[in-house]
C-alpha cells in the first residue's frame, strides 16, 4: 500500500512509498483512509526538525489528524464495517508514569509517551492502517469528511478544560475570552468558546479576509494588528500562535486573576521581554496564571465530539480550504496565508 512516510530529522526524505499493510499487531481494527490533516508539526517532521520513527526503523509514516472507515471491526471493538473513526494519537507510556496509569497520558510526566505520526508510532497516511479498538472514536456519521477536524478539536477541548480547572482556584467568572491567531486551533477555539457563552474576540496578523468572515460568523469579533493596542483586558487568553512577541503581550495584556493558555509551538525569534522580571511582577500582582497545554485524553477526545457534533456544518465545512491527492502531499504541506486546514483525500467519504 502507499503511505507517505519521511526519515526523522532528515529534511528532504518526505516520499510516498509502498509499505506492507498493517499488521494484526498494530490493532484487531483495519481502517481504510478516508482523510489525513495537515498541521504545523508536520511541517516540522518533514523540514527535519522534530519526529522519531519507530524503534529500529528508518522511515515514520506522517499523520496524526486521521479520518477512516472501518474495513475490519475485529472481534472485539464493538464497530460495525462502515463506520467513520478517528485514531487517538498519543499512547501512554511503559513505565508507566502515575499520569499515564490512570488513562491521562496527555500529562505524561516522563517524556516516555508514543505519538503516532510523531514519535516512534507510525501514523495514519496510509491507505489502510490498524488500530487498538480502545484508541479509536467513532465519529458521527452526519460529520462525514468533517470528522478530520476532531484531533485538533481534541487539543483544543484539553486546553479550554485547563482553563476551566485553573478559573475554579478562585471566584472566577469569566466573561470575555481572546484568541490570538486564526489558524484551525484558533479557530476551533473561538468556535467552543462560543459554545460556552463567552464574549470571543480573535487577534490575527491579517486585516479582513475569510478568516475575519468566519469570526465574525461566529458572532465573535475580529482584531487585526497586535495585543497590546486592544482596549480590553480579556479574562483569559489561549495563546495560539507561538510567537514570542504576541505570547509577551498576551501575558502583560490578560485581567486581573486571568489564565494564559499557551496552545501554539513556535521557535525562535528575539526577546521582546526587557525583563523577565518586571513581567513576573505584573503575573503576581494580578494573580494571573500562565499554562501550557499539548496533546489530549480519551475525556478531551469525547468533549471534542460533542462540540463538533452541536457546529454549524455549513461554517466547520469552510475549515477545510484545500484538498489534495497524496501524490500531491509536498503542495499540502505548502500553506498559502489563506489556508485553514488542508487535508490529503485518501479514499472517498
Ligand atoms: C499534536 C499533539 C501532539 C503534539 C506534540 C501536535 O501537533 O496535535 O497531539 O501531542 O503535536 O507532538
Amino acid at each position: 500500500m502507499k503511505a507517505i512516510t519521511v526519515e526523522p530529522k532528515k529534511p528532504g526524505t518526505a516520499k510516498l512509498m509502498d509499505i506492507p499493510e498493517p499488521g494484526i499487531h498494530e490493532g484487531s481494527v483495519l481502517v481504510q483512509a478516508v482523510a489525513v490533516g495537515v498541521c504545523g508539526t508536520d511541517v516540522e517532521i518533514v523540514e527535519g526538525k522534530y519526529g522519531w520513527a519507530p524503534p529500529g526503523q528508518k522511515h515514520l509514516v506522517l499523520g496524526h489528524e486521521s479520518l477512516g472507515r472501518v474495513i475490519d471491526p475485529g472481534p472485539t471493538s464493538g464497530l460495525k464495517k462502515g463506520d467513520l473513526v478517528v485514531g487517538i494519537v498519543r499512547r501512554p507510556d511503559p513505565v508507566p508514569c502515575p499520569n499515564c496509569a490512570v488513562g491521562e497520558w496527555d500529562m505524561c510526566s516522563n517524556g516516555l509517551y508514543t505519538e503516532r505520526g510523531i514519535k516512534e508510532i507510525n501514523g495514519y497516511m496510509s491507505e489502510y492502517w490498524r488500530i487498538e479498538p480502545e484508541y479509536a472514536i467513532k465519529v458521527d456519521p452526519t460529520l462525514g469528511l468533517l470528522g478530520v477536524l476532531l484531533e485538533p478539536s481534541s487539543v483544543v477541548a484539553k486546553a479550554l478544560e485547563q482553563v476551566g480547572l485553573i478559573g475554579r482556584r478562585s471566584f472566577w467568572e469569566p466573561k470575555t475570552a481572546l484568541i490570538t491567531g486564526a489558524g484551525p486551533i484558533g479557530l476551533l477555539a473561538a468556535l467552543f468558546a462560543k459554545l460556552y457563552g463567552l464574549d470571543v474576540h480573535v487577534l490575527n496578523r491579517t486585516e479582513g479576509g475569510p478568516k475575519a468572515d468566519l469570526v465574525r460568523e461566529l458572532g465573535a469579533t475580529y482584531h487585526s494588528g497586535s495585543v497590546k493596542d486592544l482596549d480590553f483586558e480579556p479574562d483569559t487568553i489561549i495563546e495560539c500562535t507561538g510567537v514570542g512577541q504576541v505570547i509577551a503581550e498576551s501575558i502583560q495584556r490578560v485581567g486581573a486573576n486571568g489564565i494564559v493558555c499557551l496552545a501554539g509551538i513556535g521557535h525562535g525569534g528575539v526577546s521582546p521581554i526587557s525583563s523577565i522580571a518586571d513581567v513576573a511582577s505584573a503575573v503576581v500582582l494580578r494573580n494571573n496564571v500562565i499554562v501550557g497545554s499539548v496533546n489530549a485524553n480519551k475525556r478531551h477526545w469525547y468533549r471534542a465530539s460533542q462540540y463538533l457534533a452541536r457546529a454549524d456544518r455549513r461554517w466547520l465545512t469552510k475549515l477545510i480550504t484545500r484538498i489534495e491527492k497524496p501524490e500531491n502531499f509536498m503542495k499540502a504541506l505548502q500553506r498559502s496565508p489563506d489556508d485553514i486546514k488542508v487535508v490529503i483525500q485518501f479514499s472517498d467519504i
